[in-house]
């Protein structure tokens, strides 16, 4: 499995994944930029969400694990 970087943020409206070795060039956001990097006012290019309606992936995925194992 790969590892999750906390760069990786999913928007909870549509459920795109922002990665940052990615970036979004679509909506110009050149591959490598950081998530702390992308402008405040950049949207999801799915959905329009803004960036407040992202969830680290690492954050999403450590409460999944407290779930699964009962804590
Ligand atoms: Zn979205």
């Amino acid at each position: 499995m790969n590892r999750i970087y906390v760069d990786d943020v999913l928007c909870t409206r549509c459920g795109r994944v922002y990665e940052a070795s990615r970036g979004c060039p679509s909506s110009g956001i050149p591959a490598g930029t950081a998530w702390e990097a992308v402008p405040a006012h950049w949207r999801c290019p799915d959905c329009g969400a803004r960036k407040s309606s992202f969830e680290s992936l690492e954050l999403i995925y450590q409460r999944a694990r407290c779930v699964l194992s009962g804590f």
